[in-house]
């Protein structure tokens, strides 16, 4: 088998050795400067700097740079992007519906809005980005994929009800990625709700409210009475600006796929999530084993648009394939790219496909003797 030193590697990408003995270590491998690395580490490590590794028939080792280093433009402040959580019923969905209704840009448009999985709203008070896959299964699943697409939990905890389950389950996974937690104390409509309450378990948690010395926001809600919905926008955009969010929007577009299904008129489409730089049509790109040309982008108001910016999402039609929720969308320089990326990844999967069907069948096979 063809392998590669450390030391080669890292000329090769264009970084320091010692940065690449430092994400080996992340990786659980000690290695030195000459350290021979086989084809399937050298890939994993690649990954993490944007590169990556083809064998190809000569068994020699290709480095592939995903996007080329670009002349940087200026970062610029972006809006959040926010998933809500929190326990079943207790209104998730009717604050991101009471949210939607808030936005001021929909209204001459007719308010017909297109479930593609994330919406941007614009309010008074900024513009903020939800994911509106349905909770804590998509973001788990995204970043049991490595994605990270959220900057901002707002959990939501019914007043009449407290702490529960699946509360506990969002406050792990949110302090697990480092997310941090707007409080939506919501139902304060009803006539047993308790919101002190609320502050006294959450606080249990270490989610202490600034009134009490803290620094987790909360906010009082009911969304049934659309009641504390501007406030909580006021709130997401404060705690915004306490992660002075930013991004280049002069790059080559880099996101993450939301959700993707095969429409029976249109093909593969997928709602990707910009994270950095400008998508447009025309684009070549790879999306998780699949590469495609951007033939058309439909933002969340079923609008076609010619461009997205950091952290809007859009649908995308003109990929080869469904790729899964959490896969990286990457623009690159040209279809060349895009296709021989997509297939080195395809012969990769299967290879590990094969991998483990062979797996199965000889545990099978001891299983019968
Ligand atoms: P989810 O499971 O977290 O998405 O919860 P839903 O948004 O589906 O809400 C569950 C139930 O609570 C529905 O019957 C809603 O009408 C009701 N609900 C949601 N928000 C409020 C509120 O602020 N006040 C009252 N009284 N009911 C609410
Ligand atoms: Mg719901």
């Amino acid at each position: 088998f063809e392998t590669i030193t450390v030391g080669d590697l890292a000329k090769r990408m264009g970084v320091k050795a010692s940065e690449v003995i430092a994400q080996l270590m992340g990786l659980g491998v000690m290695a030195t400067v000459n350290q021979a690395l086989d084809v399937d580490t050298a890939t994993l490590v690649a990954a993490d700097f944007g590169y990556e590794v083809e064998q190809g028939m000569t068994e020699e080792i290709e480095i592939m740079q995903l996007q080329e280093q670009e002349e940087g433009g200026e970062e610029q402040p972006r809006p959040p992007v926010v998933t809500v959580m929190g326990h079943v019923d207790h209104g998730k969905t009717s604050i991101l519906d009471a949210i939607r209704k808030t936005d001021v840009a929909s209204g001459e448009a007719g308010g017909i809005t297109q479930h593609i999985g994330a919406y941007h709203v614009q309010a008074s008070s900024g513009g903020v980005t939800f994911v509106d896959t349905p909770g804590h299964a998509a973001f788990t699943e995204m970043r049991s994929r490595g994605a990270q697409v959220t900057d901002i939990v707002v959990l939501v905890v019914a007043a009449d009800d407290g702490v529960m389950d699946q509360t506990r389950e969002a406050i792990a996974h949110a302090k697990a990625a480092g997310v941090p937690i707007v409080v939506a104390v919501n139902k304060i409509d009803k006539d047993n709700a308790d919101p002190e309450r609320v502050k006294r378990e959450l606080g249990e948690f270490g989610l202490i409210p600034e009134e009490w010395g803290g620094d987790t926001i909360y906010c009082e809600t009911s969304a049934k009475r659309n009641i504390g919905i501007d406030e909580l926008l006021e709130n997401i955009q404060l705690q915004a600006e306490i992660l002075e969010l930013k991004a280049d929007p002069s790059r080559k577009a880099r996101g993450t796929v939301i959700e993707a299904q095969l429409h029976k008129g249109r093909g593969p489409v997928a709602t990707v999530l910009v994270q950095e730089g400008t998508l447009r049509v025309g684009d070549y790109f790879v999306a998780g084993l699949y590469s495609g040309k951007v033939r058309s982008l439909t933002n969340d108001r079923g609008e076609q648009v010619r461009e997205a910016g950091p952290a809007m999402p859009v649908e995308v039609q003109g990929l080869s394939g469904v790729p899964s929720a959490g896969d990286e969308f990457v623009v690159v320089k040209d279809e060349k790219m895009a296709k021989s990326v997509s297939a080195s990844r395809q012969l990769k999967a299967r290879e590990t496909e094969l991998a483990s069907a062979s797996k199965v069948s000889l545990d099978n096979l001891f299983e019968k003797i």
